[in-house]
């Protein structure tokens, strides 16, 4: 056995080794400590015939090479999203424009009034950039970002309803992805739950017989991800304001995927027109509908904004420079009506004869190239999302390629695409790609990474 053992390469041999010196000590240590351990291991055991042990030497150096490839990979790299979902959650969400990036770049490359008042040479707040523009678009008092909505959940929960109870129905205990839960969130915030209503149903009476002298707060959250139909009932803001004013409580409206109306989005009201019923606090993600930075944004009555300043919490919930300046572009945009800067309202706007072309040309552009002949590829129309949690019931007309390789099943065809980079549908035998989402760019690496997969 001993002799055995000592036919397994050294350390320093495997370190030093022609085929591996390229790789950082820190990252080949480890990984050879664990091969050379697992091996040893079944000498031992004799789990090795002699030709067996004798193939695994061999394999040391090309298995630790691979395994130093992988751990060595970036785990952050671009992608493309031929999902046709246009919100992923898990690619990043809202993308930014070159026009967005080259207005707020002269900022991160120089030193700017963040937060610092230069006519009183003087601190100043780095909430007070975008307040005028919040405050015209949508006609609140006051406004502040934290550092996601999340964070806008928890710091408003927090200020105003520690240790005390927030009526909320039970029709809108909802999840979001990535483990935000209502329920949970309130926990961290040191509120209590008092849930009120039925699944399916909840009347405003259910609200008001739950008010006691422990009520702080009724709060109502978007069913962002999911729709209910059939016998349902949520009780309108509209009708929640009122109840909480006659009670003196405050009103808190959690609208997930904020959007600002320039999307004709049916059955999802934008900010501006829930705003007009004046409700007490109300917040919204910056990367969803709206298209800008990840961002937390609070509007609302300018007194309980300048409570939720003084918690201590806002400090560790802080939105940074880069989200500040660049959702102040996103809005600014908005404004100008400039929505071209936005991909996000770009991608959702963009109409099924826009995108039929778009496939087409695609088609072409696989057509003309080398591996032309190894696929089969039709133009079809597909069905686009939204996604991001946000209007579930809604889909978009799209176009889209529906490719099949002819030598590869499609479940490796996928995962060899993936690998490289480009991010698909598989719908029975087929690849689907939706050209809604594809960005600028896009339809020349989709070659690319295609002629890879197929003429290998
Ligand atoms: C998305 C969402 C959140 C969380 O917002 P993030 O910006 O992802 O932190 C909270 N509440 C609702 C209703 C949402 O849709």
């Amino acid at each position: 056995m001993q002799h055995l053992l000592k036919s397994l390469p050294k350390v320093d041999t495997l370190l030093t080794h022609n085929e591996l010196k390229m790789f950082q000590k820190s990252t080949l240590l480890p990984l050879i400590q664990s091969h050379l351990s697992l091996l040893r291991e079944k000498i031992l055991s004799n789990a090795f015939s002699p030709q067996e042990l004798e193939s695994a030497i061999k394999d040391i150096i090309p298995t630790l090479k691979s395994k130093a490839l992988k751990a060595t990979m970036p785990t952050l790299t671009r992608v493309i999203n031929a999902t046709g979902v246009i919100v992923q959650t898990n690619l990043g969400r809202s993308v930014f424009s070159s026009e967005i990036l080259n207005e707020i770049t002269p900022f991160l490359r120089s030193y700017h009034t963040l937060e610092y008042d230069l006519a009183q040479g003087k601190r100043s707040e780095r909430y007070t950039h975008t307040t005028q523009i919040l405050c015209d678009m949508f006609g609140c008092e006051d406004a502040l970002l934290v550092n996601n909505n999340a964070a806008a959940v928890l710091l408003i929960l927090n200020t105003f309803a520690a240790h005390k109870e927030v009526i909320i129905s039970r029709g809108e205990l909802v999840e979001i992805g990535g483990s935000f839960r209502i329920p949970e969130v309130m926990k961290s915030a040191s509120s209590l739950l008092c849930e009120v209503g039925t699944t399916n149903k909840t009347h405003l009476k259910d609200y008001e017989n739950a008010i006691n002298e422990q009520s702080a707060m009724i709060m109502k959250v978007h069913q962002s991800n999911f729709k209910q139909i059939g016998f349902v009932k949520q009780c309108h803001i509209k009708d929640i304001i009122q109840l909480s004013r006659k009670h003196h409580l405050i009103d808190y409206f959690d609208l997930g995927s904020g959007h600002i109306g320039a999307l004709p989005l049916a059955d999802e009201p934008s900010v501006r027109e829930i705003y007009k019923y004046k409700p007490s606090l109300l917040s919204f993600s910056g990367d969803k509908l709206l298209g800008g930075p990840q961002v937390g944004i609070i509007i609302g009555k300018s007194q309980l904004i300048a409570q939720l300043k003084q918690n201590q919490l806002l400090r560790a919930l802080r939105v940074d420079k880069f989200s500040i300046l660049a959702l102040m572009a996103t809005l600014k945009a908005y404004q100008d009506k400039a929505y071209h800067k936005i991909p996000t309202l770009t991608m959702l706007t963009l109409t099924p004869k826009e995108l039929e072309s778009k496939a087409k040309n695609l088609k072409k552009r696989i057509l003309d190239s080398e591996i032309a002949s190894e696929l089969e590829i039709e133009v079809i129309p597909l069905r686009s999302i939204a996604g991001g949690g946000s209007v579930p019931h809604l889909s978009f007309d799209s176009f889209g390629l529906c490719l099949r390789a002819k030598k590869q099943e499609v479940k490796y065809f996928e995962s060899a695409l993936r690998t490289l980079g480009l991010i698909s549908c598989i719908q029975g035998n087929h690849i689907l790609l939706d050209v809604r989402t594809l960005l600028e760019g896009d339809e020349e690496r989709i070659v690319e990474i295609l002629t890879k997969v197929l003429s290998s």
